[in-house]
């Protein structure tokens, strides 16, 4: 007879550890099943954040950072270097390093909550019952009073430029190139386009990114979109918009990309392309015939607002159902639904997730843009700080950017922060727990900030929101 369990999981990443770890501190018996393989064979735990994802990216964006810093910033200080010599391959094993020990650090999680972990492809029959595809291709069968789906993501692929992983590379390939290209073109000026198009810039790389829009991070706050322009235009990020790209070529060792602009038929010629167009469902062969889960037209697995897919006691989490692709938005959807599954109460408020950009200057915000506000017809008001007028960032040699709040006119509560500068990811969670608790700009106000600390940016912008911003002369 098959093994019966409360809880099947199926995807080990961020949506599906969390939940199959809460079901299990719910008292359920639980079982995650998870396919992950990296490019060297090993099978691992965490998804594509942990192996190919938030991880990885970080770990190559912090030690680029040191370089670009070491070069520009340390004269500053009165530090003197003589010639700073990047070693790709040490900085690479520690990007590994980092990665084993937080998938690892999935399976000791699992075996302390007393999950029954297992590697494999599972995919969902009839009656909540789970196939099981071991590595080595054997098939066994599960049954679980509940199932969940966390299949997660995979990049999209321009037809006009297949992936071949050597020249024409996805974001994983892009993490683990072993030697800096000499000259990279990104398709797609977004998240990964300039996290990864960061990296390499800063390691020696000549970038280019071409954006289909006209608008620069049109998901954005379009006054914090302007200053990231700026910015990673004198970072020597040559960002180009309105780029039509039809199709690439590879010969010689080099890839001409082709593309059509306002000014008509242009190419250029590259050693790398990373293509980071945006990212797509996945769900291949996870579903029998017969299970009554339904796809929408986009691939997502369709759920209502509490992951519920429609088939009993069938749910679905994280990147493969509506909503931003983010693996905070995943977690809080998986642990909502084993809380749910054990009859406890869970809410997720899809109004105030944090968006973080982890460039330098970072940028980072919650709630909503004010595009946003004013198409929403919404009065409102605006606070705007600026990192120069602030202590700490000077002494970190980062005063560029701004915070901004906006605030109702008439209720002043907080509507949305955007946050451009020093650690931009860190003090938007002040503002996220503010818009959690549906704090008002004078909530803000009225709290004591420590100083000199960079959190003063957030009190003074929701001072200068009613025009009484202490330490700028502007406002
Ligand atoms: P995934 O992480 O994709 O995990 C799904 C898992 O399910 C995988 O292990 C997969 O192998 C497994 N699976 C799929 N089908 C089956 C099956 N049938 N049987 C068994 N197993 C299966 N997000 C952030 O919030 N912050 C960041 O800084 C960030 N940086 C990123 C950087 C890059 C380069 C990329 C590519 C993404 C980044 N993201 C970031 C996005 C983030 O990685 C995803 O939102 C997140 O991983 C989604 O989690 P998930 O669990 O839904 O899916
Ligand atoms: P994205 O949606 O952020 O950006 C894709 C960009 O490519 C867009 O600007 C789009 O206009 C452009 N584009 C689309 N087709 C194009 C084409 N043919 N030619 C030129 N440009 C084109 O997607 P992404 O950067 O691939 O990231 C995928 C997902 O991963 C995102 O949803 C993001 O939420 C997540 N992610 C998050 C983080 C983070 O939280 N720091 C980091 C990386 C990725």
């Amino acid at each position: 007879m098959a093994d019966t369990y409360d809880v099947a999981v199926i995807g080990a990443g961020p949506a599906g550890y969390p939940t199959a770890i809460r079901a299990a501190q719910n008292g359920l018996k639980v079982v995650c099943v998870d396919e992950w393989k990296n490019r060297d064979g090993s099978l691992a735990f965490g998804g594509t954040c942990l192996n190919a994802g938030c991880i990885p990216s970080k770990a190559l964006l912090e030690s680029s950072e040191l370089v670009h810093r070491a070069q520009s910033e340390f004269a500053a200080h009165g530090i003197k270097t003589q010639g700073i010599a990047v070693d790709l391959a040490t900085m690479q094993k520690r990007r590994a390093s980092i990665v084993r020990t937080m998938t690892g650090g999935v399976a000791a999680l699992f075996k302390a909550a007393g999950v029954t972990a297992v590697h494999g492809h599972g995919r969902l029959l009839s009656g909540r019952r789970v196939e099981i595809t071991a590595p080595d291709g054997t098939r066994s069968e599960i049954a679980a009073r509940h199932v969940v789906l966390a299949s997660g993501s995979v990049p999209v692929e321009l037809p006009s430029m297949r992936f071949d992983h050597q020249r024409i590379c996805d974001s994983w390939d892009a993490l683990e190139f072993d030697a800096v290209p000499p000259r990279l073109c990104v398709i797609g000026a977004g998240i990964i386009g300039l996290e990864l198009g960061s990296v390499w810039r800063r390691l020696g790389s000549q970038v280019v990114i071409l954006e289909a829009l006209e608008n620069f991070l049109a998901v954005a706050d379009q006054q914090l979109a302007a200053e990231a322009a700026r910015q990673f235009k004198r970072q020597g990020l040559d960002v180009r918009l309105g780029a039509r790209v039809s199709g690439a070529r590879v010969a010689d060792g080099t890839v001409r990309v082709e593309y059509a602009d306002a000014r008509g038929s242009q190419s250029v010629t590259v050693d790398k392309v990373i293509v980071a167009v945006g990212r797509k469902p996945y769900a291949a062969d996870l579903l029998a015939a017969d299970t009554g889960v339904k796809l929408d037209e986009k691939g997502f697995i369709s759920v209502d607002a509490e992951c519920r897919t429609g088939a009993e006691n069938v749910w679905a989490v994280g990147d493969c159902v509506r909503g931003p692709m983010l693996a905070h938005k995943g977690k809080e959807e998986g642990v909502a639904v084993a809380d749910r599954i054990a009859g406890r109460y869970a809410h997720v408020n899809y109004a105030v997730i944090p968006s973080v950009i982890y460039t330098a200057p970072e940028i980072a915000w919650v709630g909503q843009t004010e595009e946003q506000v004013k198409a929403s017809g919404t009065a409102y008001k605006t606070g705007v700080f600026p990192f120069s007028a602030n202590g700490r960032a000077r002494a970190m040699e980062a005063a560029v950017g701004f915070v901004k709040i906006l605030a109702a006119g008439d209720t002043d509560s907080i509507l949305g922060v955007h946050i451009i500068g020093p650690l931009a990811g860190e003090l938007i969670a002040e503002a996220t727990l503010a818009m959690e608790f549906q704090a008002s700009a004078e909530d803000l106000q009225r709290t004591i900030h420590a100083h000199p600390t960079l959190a003063e940016a957030l009190h003074e912008a929701a001072l200068a929101s009613d025009k009484r911003a202490i330490d700028n002369i502007n406002k």
